[in-house]
Order: structure tokens, then sequence, then C-alpha cells
């Protein structure tokens, strides 16, 4: 039998349904696969209607989903907030996509992985009550194949504390970087990757140099509304979204630098209490997305970059979040609203990561640099 690896706070996963703040049954993709399209053709919702369930299936860029109501609900919800499909069918007519949110699973040749994505906001609220995030099986400690070896690495790393997020995410890619031009890597060059004087030396060289947080501001702004483009078009998650790129398309045709300074200096202070909540993030994050059954060194590469450019994301709506609150305190709510609407509008699977970053950067793999500028400096540590 394969090992079964999870974060360890997997099984307490419930779904709250009609309690839950951000549903996950509106503004969204929500896949009917072939077998619950195959039995929806026979199934009305109740037996005095003949509705089969199949009329509320269209296609959708590709894939057949539940086409949503004109408030980009699912239609099978209810005004209580609850699923007419299983209070009057069952758990078992659901689609898959449906069943099994927000749990994903990978299944490799010597083990299965599971977890549970941050699009839900119990699951933000999960990672936020760990102290730090801890695996069955000790999967740490596991022998596997080199790139399993590269990814405890990264887990490693990223939760060493000695070193800030920012430090901790820039000193991943460069040690990534570095193995991606070496023509074969060994176990024991990974573990060196590891060593407290290697990595307190590479830091170092981090803090030598120059990031101006301007920079990061004004590139992080470009991308976020870059990203939120299409989505805005199509008026998806509109009440979270429109606020706050209203106020990113102002500030990205003017702004009053040594005032948008001090605010970004604030926002730190702020931001820097959910640390714990984000490097718990970052950590599932290379567990689950860094490492897929058909991964290769390059795209452990790339998923990273992607992994790093959503905490960017994340973190710049959460700025300007703060900004349209006008509150001095950063809220939790804030905070974790901005994690799941990103998670949720930057879920892609890896074929389409690699379109996104093929269509909108000169290289699929980035400049060290590049990484650095969207990551940019924390004051200290
Ligand atoms: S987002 Fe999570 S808690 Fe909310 S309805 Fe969906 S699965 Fe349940």
């Amino acid at each position: 039998m394969k090992k079964e690896i999870k974060t360890d706070y997997y099984d307490n996963f419930t779904c709250i349904a009609d309690k839950c703040s951000f549903t996950c049954c509106q503004e969204w993709k929500i896949e009917v696969d072939d077998d619950t399209y195959i039995k929806w053709n026979r199934l009305s919702l109740t037996k005095q209607n003949n509705n089969y369930l199949d009329q509320y299936v269209k296609q959708k860029d590709g894939t057949r989903v539940i086409a949503l109501n004109e408030q980009k609900q699912c239609p099978f919800l209810n005004e209580q907030k609850l699923c007419n499909l299983v209070l009057n069918l069952g758990d078992e007519v659901l689609s898959e996509t449906c069943a099994i949110f927000p749990r994903q699973t990978h299944e490799f040749a010597d083990r299965k992985e599971y977890s549970l994505v941050s699009c839900c906001p119990e699951v933000v609220d999960l990672i936020n009550q760990q102290d730090k995030i801890c695996f069955t099986k000790n999967m740490l400690d596991m022998d596997g194949d080199i790139l399993l070896q590269i990814r405890t690495m990264m887990i490693t790393i990223m939760q060493n504390q000695h070193f800030s997020i920012s430090k901790s995410v820039m000193m991943l890619f460069y040690i990534l970087l570095d193995i991606h031009q070496k023509e074969s890597i060994l176990k024991k060059d990974i573990d060196e990757y590891k060593d407290e004087a290697g990595l307190k030396e590479l830091s170092e060289a981090i803090d030598n140099m120059q990031f101006l947080s301007l920079d990061t501001f004004e590139e992080n702004n470009e991308l976020f509304l870059d990203m939120t483009e299409n989505y805005r078009k199509q008026e998806q998650y509109s009440s979270y979204l429109e606020p706050i790129a209203v106020i990113a398309e102002n500030l990205s045709r003017d702004y009053d630098k040594h005032k948008m300074s001090v605010k970004l200096q604030e926002f730190e202070k702020q931001f820097s209490s959910y640390e714990k909540l984000f490097r718990n993030y970052l950590v599932v994050e290379i567990f689950s997305n860094s490492l897929m059954p058909e991964s290769d060194l390059e795209s452990i590469v790339v998923m990273f970059q992607w992994i790093a450019m959503e905490y960017a994301m994340m973190r710049h709506s959460i700025f300007l979040g703060w900004l349209l609150d006008e509150q001095e305190k950063l809220s939790y709510t804030v905070v974790r609203n901005y994690i799941v609407v990103i998670s949720r509008m930057m879920g892609y699977d890896q074929e389409d990561i690699c379109e996104y970053l093929e269509k909108s950067f000169e290289n699929l793999i980035w400049e060290w640099g590049y990484l650095a500028l969207i990551i940019g400096a924390e004051e200290g540590k």
C-alpha cells in the first residue's frame, strides 16, 4: 500500500456551508465531470418536475461547467445558502469538483499526498491556527527521489525563522536556479543547500543589495492590474476586486512618492503581524503545488515562481484593501478575503501557468532579479 502524506490538520476540515463568508458556490467555474453529467441527464431536482439537471450545464473555455445564474451563483444554492442538490438528492449526485473541494490529492508512484487549497476561507483559518505546518508520516525525514529531496529542502528553508519570508523566498529561488543550471545533482548537494553557514552567507549577500520599495510597489501594481483585467471585464469577484482595482489604476497614473514610502512602511508593520500565517501558507503551497506526479526540475522552478507571484499579489491586494479600509490596523478579514480571492484567481493548472508566464514574460524561467523585485526586502532580519 502506498504511503499517505497529509498536512496534519487535513482531517480537521469541515465545510461550514451556510455559515461561510465567501462561498465557493459563486463566481467560479464549477466543473461537471462526465460521470456526473451522464447521471444528471436522468435526474431532476424533485419528482414533480421533469427539468433534468443537465439543463444547468454549459460549456465554458472548453470545459463542462454549471451555468451560474444572473447573480453569478450556482443555481442549486438556495436562499439559506445551502445546496439544493444535497438537500433533495444527497451528496452522491454532486460533481467530483463539489464533492472534493477544497481537498487536493496527488498520487505518486510510491505515495499519495493530500492537502487543502487556500481558496476556502475555512482552510485559511486552519492554516492560521497552526504554529508550524507539520505533516503526517514525518515527511521531512522521508527518503525519496531527488525531486522530493529538493522540495523537502525548500520546506525546511521556508520554515527557518532566522530568515524573513521575503529573504527565504529569494534564497530559495537562488538555490533553485543554481540547481537548474547544473547538469546533475545528488542528494548530498541538496543537503549542502540546507547548511546554516551557507544560508547565512547567501542571506548576507542579499542584505548587501539595494531594494527600493517603490520599485516593488510599482511592478506589483502593474502585475495586479494585468492579472485582474479579465476578471473585471467578466465582473467576477467585483465586490472584492473593483474598489481596490480603482485605487490601483489611480496609483498607476500618479502618486506622491514620499507619502507612498511612509504608507508602505506603515503597512509593512501591520502585515508583519501575519508573518506566521504567510509562512505557513507558503509552506503549504510548496508542499501541494511545487511538486506534482508529472513534475521535472524545470516545472518545480516554474511553480515556485508562480507561488512567489501569488504571494506578491496577495500582499499587494491586501495593501490596497488596507488603503481602502482607512483603518490603521490591518484586519484579519481583509487578509483572509484577499488570500481567498487571489487563490481562486490564480489557481490555474500547470499548463495554463506556463502559457501565462510565456505570454507575459520574455522567458519562462525568470532571472533572480525579477523575483527579488516583486518580493522586495523587509526591514531587518
Ligand atoms: S468555501 Fe469552503 S467553507 Fe465555504 S462553502 Fe465552500 S467548501 Fe464550504
